[in-house]
C-alpha cells in the first residue's frame, strides 16, 4: 500500500511540476512576443497567445496590462474601442460594495487590461480595467515592473469561483530595468504580460495509479513569516461506498522545483474500507483491538459493580449497627418473631422482662416464652400478638396487662405488636414491644407523695398564719378592752391622792407608791396604744420619716422583752435625722422582728453578756440601720436560708420575719444583710434611699425607753 502511494506521489510530483514549467513557458512565450516584435500590435499579440493556449485548453488565459500615462487615455480609449469594437473605459472593480466597475479617476498612470484571451463576452467586460490600483494584485504588478522578474500574485477567485493566480512578467520600452535606452523614440509599448492559472486544472488531471490521493498546494515559507500558506486543497471523494475514507494513513510534503513559483506540494492518502477488507492483517488487527476494548469494557463495568456492593455493604453495615445500638440500649423490650411465629431476635431488656437468656428464647414459640396474662379479669381479651398476626395491623397491648417472667414473677406491662411485610407486600413477621410499668409507676407514685406532702406542710404553715392574724385581731380588741380598767385605775390612784392630801400625817410612802401606780397606769395606756396601731388594719401611709426616731418607738415597744431578759442596749445613732420615704409602721415592724430575732439569738449567753448596739448613719445616698447582737451568731447552713419564708430554728417559730423584713425594705428600693460579727453575734443591716429632710420629717410619738442609754 505503501509503495502505490510513494509511487503515486512521485508520478503526481512530476506531472504538477512539469505543469509549472509550462505556465512559465507559456508566460515567457507571450512575453517574447511583445518585447522582440519592433512595433506593438495588439492583434497579432492575441492571435499568438490564442495559437499558444490551443496546447492547454482550460489551464490558462493570457493577459496583457499595457501602460498607459495620463496624456495617453483619450487615444487609448479610442485605439480600444475601435479595436475591440466595445466602448471602453478605464475602470476600477468595486469589490466591496457593489461588486459593479467603477468609471477610473484621473491619475498618472494606469495599467489597464489590453487583451485577454481566450476571449469571451465576460473577459471583454475586463477591457481598460486598471490593475495598478486592484489592491489584490498591485503589489506583484509593481514588483513585476521594478524587477523585470516572473513575479507570482496571491491567489484569488474569479466570478464563477474558479481559484486562479496570475504569472506576470514586466515589458519595457527599452529593454529592462536598468537598461540604456538604444532609441528613445521606439514604438514599443510598456505593460505586463501575465498568465492565469487555474488551481484545478493544475492538480486534478493527473495520471495516476490510484485516483484517491489528496492533493494540496502551499506557497514554500517566506523567511520571518511562520506556516506556509495553503493556495489550493483538493481532497479526494470516492463515488463508491468500499472507497469511503476510514483514516489517513500516508503523509508528505514536498518542495516543486519552480524558483518563480515557489511551491510546496502535500499528498496524502485515505486508508478505504475497500483496502482495509483486502489485509487480512488490518483486519485482524481490528478484531484484536475490539476484543482488547471489549474486555476492558467488561473489567471496568465489574470493578465498578464491586465497588458499588461495598458501598452499599458498608452502608447496610453501619446501619444495622446503628439499629442494633439503639435496640440494645432502650429500656423498652423488643422482640421480632418470623412468619411462623419463634422469636427471632430479643434485646437485652426484653431478655430481663422474660427472665431467660437469649439462647433460652431464640428460635421458640412466641406462646412458650412470652407469658401474657389474658383473660383472668376479663375472659373477652385476647391475644395481641395473634391479633396482629391475624389482621396484619398494628395492635396496642391492652390496658393492665400482666407479664410474668420464666420464674413466675409478674409485671404490669404497655406495648404493641407491629406486623413486618416483605417487598411483595406479605407479611414476614412480626416486631413486638414491651414496657415494664413498674418503675415508672412506682417513680410516679413518689413524686406524687412528695407534693402532696409539701401542700400538707404548706397548709398547716398558712392555718398558723391565720391563726396568728386572728390573734392580732383580738390583741387589738383586748387593748380596746384594757384602755377602759386602766383609765379607771389612774382616775382612781388620783382621786386617792387628792384624798390623801386632806389626811393629816398620812404616810409619804403611800402618796408616792400611788404616784408611781398612776404613772404606770399612764405607761400601760400609751403601751397600748401604740400596740393598737401596729396591730391595726390600715391603708399604707409613705411620707418622709427618720429612722432615729423609729429606733426610739421600736425599743419602746420592744422594752420589756429587753428589760426581762438582761439586754444591754447601746444607741449609735446618726446626730442628723436619717430620713426615708416609708410607711413608719411597717419599717417599725422591721426593726421590731430584728429585735426579736436579737433578743432570741442571746437567750444562750451569760447573762451581762446580752449587748444590743443600733447603728444608724448615711453614707452617700444610703440611710443605714445596723442592729448588731452578742449572741450564737448565724450557722453557714442557716445563712443559705436565711430570708427563705418558713425557715426557722426557733422553736415554734413560724420562719416568717426576716422573709417579710425583706420584703417590705425591698418594697422601697431597698434591701436587708446579714453577717456574722467577728468574735460573737450577727448584724443585720437595713439600706434604705436616703431622702434628705426638705421639711422636719413626721415626728412619731416620743419614746420614753427605760433604761436605754442613748
Ligand atoms: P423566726 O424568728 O420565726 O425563726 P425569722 O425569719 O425571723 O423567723 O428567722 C429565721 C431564722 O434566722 C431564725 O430561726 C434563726 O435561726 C435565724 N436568725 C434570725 N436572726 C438571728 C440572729 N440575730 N442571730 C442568729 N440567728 C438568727
Amino acid at each position: 500500500m505503501e509503495e502505490g502511494f510513494e509511487k503515486d506521489g512521485r508520478a503526481a510530483y512530476v506531472q504538477i511540476a512539469r505543469k509549472l514549467d509550462q505556465s512559465e513557458a507559456v508566460l515567457q512565450a507571450a512575453h517574447a512576443m511583445v518585447a522582440s516584435r519592433e512595433r506593438f500590435d495588439l492583434s497579432a499579440l492575441s492571435a499568438f497567445s490564442y495559437e499558444i493556449l490551443g496546447n492547454y485548453p482550460k489551464l490558462y488565459t493570457i493577459v496583457f496590462y499595457q501602460k498607459i500615462v495620463k496624456s495617453e487615455r483619450e487615444r487609448y480609449l479610442e485605439q480600444m474601442t475601435r479595436h475591440t469594437g466595445v466602448t471602453v473605459n478605464i475602470t476600477d472593480f468595486d469589490i466591496n460594495r457593489r461588486r459593479s466597475w467603477l468609471s477610473a479617476p484621473q491619475r498618472d498612470i494606469y495599467y489597464p487590461v489590453t487583451m485577454v484571451e481566450p476571449t469571451s463576452l465576460e473577459s471583454r467586460a475586463l477591457y481598460g480595467y486598471d490593475i495598478l490600483h486592484e489592491p489584490r494584485l498591485a503589489r506583484e504588478l509593481k514588483e513585476a515592473i521594478a524587477t523585470g522578474e516572473i513575479v507570482v500574485s496571491m491567489p484569488f477567485e474569479l466570478n464563477g469561483g474558479a481559484r486562479v493566480y496570475l504569472l506576470m512578467k514586466g515589458v519595457y520600452r527599452n529593454g529592462g530595468p536598468g537598461v540604456i535606452p538604444l532609441r528613445p523614440d521606439s514604438p514599443l509599448v510598456e505593460g505586463v504580460v501575465a498568465v492565469q492559472v487555474h488551481f484545478e486544472q493544475l492538480l486534478a488531471p493527473l495520471r495516476l495509479e490510484s485516483q484517491s490521493l489528496n492533493i494540496a498546494l502551499y506557497q514554500r515559507e517566506l523567511p520571518g513569516v511562520h506556516g506556509s500558506l495553503l493556495l489550493y486543497e483538493r481532497s479526494f471523494k470516492p463515488a463508491k461506498a468500499s472507497q469511503w475514507p476510514l483514516f489517513q494513513r500516508f503523509e508528505s510534503k514536498m518542495d516543486l522545483p519552480s524558483e518563480a513559483q515557489p511551491f510546496v506540494l502535500s499528498l496524502s492518502r485515505n486508508v478505504t474500507w475497500a483496502e482495509l477488507r483486502l489485509s487480512v492483517l488490518v483486519f485482524q488487527e481490528l478484531l484484536v483491538t475490539l476484543l482488547l476494548l471489549a474486555l476492558w469494557q467488561v473489567y471496568l463495568q465489574r470493578l465498578y459493580l464491586h465497588r458499588a456492593r461495598s458501598s452499599a455493604d458498608e452502608a447496610l453495615f453501619s446501619q444495622r449497627e446503628r439499629v442494633e445500638v439503639a435496640l440494645n440500649a432502650i429500656r423498652d423490650g423488643v422482640i421480632t418473631l418470623s412468619h411462623d411465629r419463634r422469636v427471632e431476635w430479643v434485646n437485652p431488656m426484653a431478655q430481663e422482662l422474660l427472665g431467660l437468656q437469649a439462647e433460652q428464647i431464640l428460635g421458640r414459640d412466641y406462646r412458650e416464652v412470652l407469658r401474657l396474662q389474658l383473660g383472668l379479669s376479663d375472659v373477652s381479651r385476647v391475644d395481641p400478638i395473634g391479633q396482629s398476626f391475624l389482621y396484619q395491623q398494628v395492635v396496642e397491648f391492652p390496658d393492665e396487662l400482666l407479664l410474668s417472667t420464666f420464674y413466675g414473677e409478674t409485671r404490669l406491662v404497655e406495648g404493641a405488636v407491629a406486623p413486618l411485610f416483605s417487598r411483595t407486600g406479605e407479611m414476614n413477621g412480626a416486631v413486638c414491644a414491651i414496657r415494664d410499668m413498674g418503675p415508672i409507676r412506682r417513680r410516679a407514685q413518689a413524686v406524687l407523695e412528695a407534693s402532696e406532702n409539701r401542700v400538707r406542710d404548706h397548709l398547716e404553715k398558712l392555718s398558723h398564719v391565720a391563726r396568728l392574724h386572728t390573734m392580732g385581731e383580738m390583741a387589738s380588741g383586748i387593748a380596746h378592752e384594757l384602755n377602759q380598767p386602766l383609765a379607771a385605775i389612774s382616775n382612781y390612784c388620783a382621786a386617792s391622792l387628792a384624798m390623801l392630801e386632806d389626811v393629816e400625817e398620812a404616810p409619804v410612802q403611800v402618796a408616792d407608791a400611788l404616784k408611781a401606780a398612776i404613772r404606770q397606769a399612764e405607761r400601760s395606756g400609751e403601751i397600748i396604744k401604740r400596740l393598737r396601731a401596729f396591730v391595726s388594719k390600715r391603708s399604707m401611709d409613705v411620707r418622709q420619716i427618720d429612722l432615729n426616731l423609729l429606733v426610739g418607738n421600736s425599743l419602746f415597744l420592744a422594752e420589756y422583752d429587753l428589760r426581762s431578759n438582761g439586754v444591754q442596749v447601746v444607741q449609735m445613732l446618726s446626730a442628723n435625722p436619717v430620713t426615708v420615704m416609708a410607711d413608719s409602721i411597717q419599717i417599725e415592724q422591721v426593726l421590731m422582728n430584728l429585735l426579736s430575732n436579737a433578743i432570741e439569738a442571746m437567750k444562750g449567753e451569760r447573762e451581762g453578756c446580752r449587748q444590743l448596739v443600733i447603728h444608724s448613719h448615711v453614707v452617700l445616698s444610703q440611710a443605714i440601720l445596723e442592729v448588731r447582737d452578742s449572741g450564737r451568731g448565724i450557722s453557714p447552713e442557716v445563712e443559705a436560708v436565711l430570708f427563705h419564708p418558713f425557715y426557722s430554728t426557733r422553736e415554734g417559730g413560724m420562719g416568717l420575719g426576716l422573709s417579710i423584713c425583706q420584703t417590705i425594705v425591698e418594697q422601697y428600693g431597698g434591701s436587708i444583710e446579714a453577717e456574722n460579727i467577728p468574735g460573737s453575734g450577727a448584724c443585720f443591716r437595713l439600706r434604705l434611699p436616703f431622702a434628705p429632710a426638705l421639711s422636719p420629717p413626721a415626728a412619731p410619738p416620743a419614746a420614753l425607753p427605760l433604761g436605754v442609754t442613748r
